[in-house]
């Protein structure tokens, strides 16, 4: 958390906002020195042109060249109201009130620096990540390719190489409804699973953009508002609760060093 359709949300909200607007200042607030908050003092001057996404990633090309990029890790949070705690750093903007944008980040997974657009050698999640799940690059050909390798078909997901911006939510969802067992090894797949699987992706991914993200604890709209997804998750969260389509307990182990929600009925460890 946050996974792709809350970084997407936020992108969202704070584009009308943001983009034209010239950055006056950019201070580390309660943030460590460090590469995590590398280069933020570039920002200074440079006119904001775009907010883009990439997996997890919130980019925001400057118009000197440079990119300011922002991971909200844990529960990192944008706002333009100064939070009472955890602040890490501050922008200051040009432009009519709000002025500020403020980075919360409770669990300091988070980070905010800038860097040479496009230049991502010093954040290799992002200079490594796969095709975006929504978009055109994400082919059932280029799927199947990266699918070719032993490891379980969960872990594939969150490794952000196959394709970016799943987490662990939207990962547990995805296998759920292609009725994939989390463990297979990815390369066990049928081509027609493979092909449910990308389609699951795209479809749960797509549905929780649509209701803003998924509200478990901390993570708010930059409005303030929940996510609505919560309702619609069918294996995330449910250990024990029946499944929605063979009302079997819904079951949680460890896999890939995370907690892994699946349907022992529907989700079955060899290929039907
Ligand atoms: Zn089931």
């Amino acid at each position: 958390m946050p996974e792709l359709p809350e970084v997407e949300t936020v992108r969202r909200a704070l584009a009308p906002w943001l983009v034209g607007r010239r950055v006056l200042r950019a201070r580390r607030a309660q943030a460590p020195p460090g590469p995590k908050y590398a280069g933020l003092e570039r920002a200074a001057g440079q006119r904001i042109v775009a907010a883009r996404r990439r997996g997890k990633f919130l980019l925001l090309p400057l118009s000197g060249g440079d990119e300011l990029v922002i991971h909200l890790g844990m529960s990192g949070a944008l706002a333009s109201r100064r939070p009472a705690d955890h602040l890490r750093v501050v922008l200051e903007l040009s432009g009519p009130p709000p002025r500020q944008l403020y980075f919360r980040d409770p669990r300091r997974f988070g980070r905010c620096l800038v860097v040479a657009a496009g230049d991502y050698r010093s954040l290799p999640a992002l200079e490594r990540m796969g095709p975006e799940p929504l978009g055109r690059d994400f082919t059932l050909a280029r799927w199947c390719a990266a699918l070719c390798t032993p490891t379980p078909i969960k872990a594939l997901l969150l490794a952000q190489r196959a394709v970016a911006g799943v987490g662990n939510i939207y990962a547990d969802e995805a296998l759920w409804l292609a009725r994939i067992h989390p463990a297979r090894p990815s390369r066990s797949l049928s081509r027609d699973e493979a092909r449910t699987l990308r389609r699951a992706i795209r479809r749960v991914l797509a549905r929780a953009v649509a209701a803003q993200g998924t509200t478990l604890q901390d993570y708010r709209t930059p409005s303030g508002a929940r996510g609505r997804f919560a309702p619609e998750l069918a294996a995330y969260g449910r250990e024990g609760e029946p499944c929605r389509r063979c009302a079997r307990p819904i079951v949680k182990v460890v896999l890939a060093a995370r907690g892994t929600c699946f349907c022992p009925g529907c989700q079955r460890r060899t290929a039907a």
